[in-house]
């Protein structure tokens, strides 16, 4: 019987010129595929990859990311796997869905978790289940666990971990040798991920995550009863994602009361990293803040009408200056009170105060991605 999956089923019995042919394994993903292949055979990541693309640093970017048939034809050559099925096993197809068309070349994609790639080494962006690498014959990384709304495994209920538990190292099986044999050793430190514990993963980031896979495989979202497309959907989920941090940053009274009418309370310090977009975050700030979005996604019609009406929230404090309102809120927003911000002038503010509180923790964040960056 084949092995069950939720995105591409892999595929087995392939004939190849290698001494032992490497099939692509249920939901695995390419960079995963390329780093147990090499194993296999016995050489380094870098050596495989140097090899079959002599001209070519693919670790030097994101390996899941790329999608030139002429790249992937070498691939094809040596492993005896069919191009399309190493095409599903790049986070390419599931990128074009989000975006609603080609996601550009060099810019990160969203939703897609960022690496941070410099050189060889990562910053991040990619997750796993220490239960699921258990439990596999032959440990291998998921393709959804580079999703930025996958913060938990569906099937043991547990958080997803994005550290070695040993020395707290980004994941970067590329950079595994020949003597490690097995792909779910720290590259850092050689300890063994599986024998990482988690924790329980919150019901409602779960319950986001379950939601937005339904989305993307079907290929269509909904919203108070509406069906929309899906980069629609992912639009108005990034209205909602950006409104809970704005509201956790003014902890403006309107805001809160309507958050609170749909019944969501703002925990002290939602731990969201300032500045950075969701594909950069750590997966318990994502769950943090995935998991209040839910709620808002989920609100019947009259229970969301109801809560901005009752609220007293104006269009200003409910959108941005800067924002656009998403298609599917124009009509029941159409009647928030509208009363546009009178503008203080802020120069004397530049000469002499202290920087907003908010700058401060964006330079912060920086300078610590920096630092952790330069420390390995
Ligand atoms: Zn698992
Ligand atoms: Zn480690």
């Amino acid at each position: 019987m084949a092995a069950p999956y939720s995105w591409n089923p892999g595929i087995e019995g392939v004939t190849s010129p290698w001494a032992i042919p490497v099939p692509l394994l249920p939901d695995e993903i390419i960079s995963s595929w390329l780093v147990r292949a090499a194993l296999t055979q016995g050489c380094d990541p870098l050596v495989l990859t140097g090899e079959v693309w002599p001209k070519w640093r693919i670790w030097a970017q994101d390996a899941d990311r790329f999608f030139v048939d002429e790249r992937l034809k070498s691939l094809c050559t040596v492993s005896g796997i069919p191009m399309e099925e190493f095409r599903a096993a790049t986070l390419y197809p599931i990128a074009s869905r989000i975006f609603g068309s080609n996601p550009p070349e060099k810019a990160s994609w969203p939703w897609i978790l960022t690496l941070g790639a410099r050189n060889i080494k990562r910053h991040g962006g990619m997750q796993y289940c220490s239960s699921c690498l258990t439990e596999d014959a032959k440990p291998y990384y998921r393709r959804q666990w580079r999703f930025a709304w996958h913060t938990g495994c569906e099937k043991h209920g547990v958080s997803l971990l994005d550290r070695c538990h040993a020395c707290g190292a980004p994941i970067e099986p590329h950079r595994l040798l020949a003597e490690d044999q097995n792909i779910a050793v720290c590259a850092t430190c050689k300890s063994d991920l599986r024998n990482a514990s988690s924790h329980t993963c919150p019901a409602d980031a779960l319950a986001f995550q379950g939601m937005v896979d339904h989305v993307v495989l079907h290929g269509q979202g909904s919203f108070q009863g509406q069906n929309i497309d899906v980069s629609e959907w992912f639009v108005l989920v990034n209205f909602f994602e950006s409104l809970i941090r704005r509201a956790n940053r003014s902890r403006a009274e309107t805001m809160n009361d309507f958050l609170h009418r749909l019944g969501l309370q703002l925990p002290d310090g939602l731990p969201v990293l300032s500045g950075a977009g969701v594909d950069m975050l750590r997966t318990n700030e994502r769950q943090k803040l995935l998991g209040m979005v839910y709620p808002l996604v989920v609100a019947d019609k009259e229970q969301f009408e109801i809560a901005l009406k009752e609220s007293g929230i104006t269009l200003q404090t409910f959108c941005s200056k800067g924002e656009t309102l998403p298609k599917p809120l124009l009509e029941i927003t159409s009647t928030l009170p509208d009363k546009p911000r009178v503008h203080i002038r802020k120069a004397a503010r530049k000469l002499v105060g202290p920087r907003p509180r908010q700058e401060v923790m964006r330079m912060m964040a920086r300078l610590q991605r920096k630092l952790e960056m330069a420390q390995r």
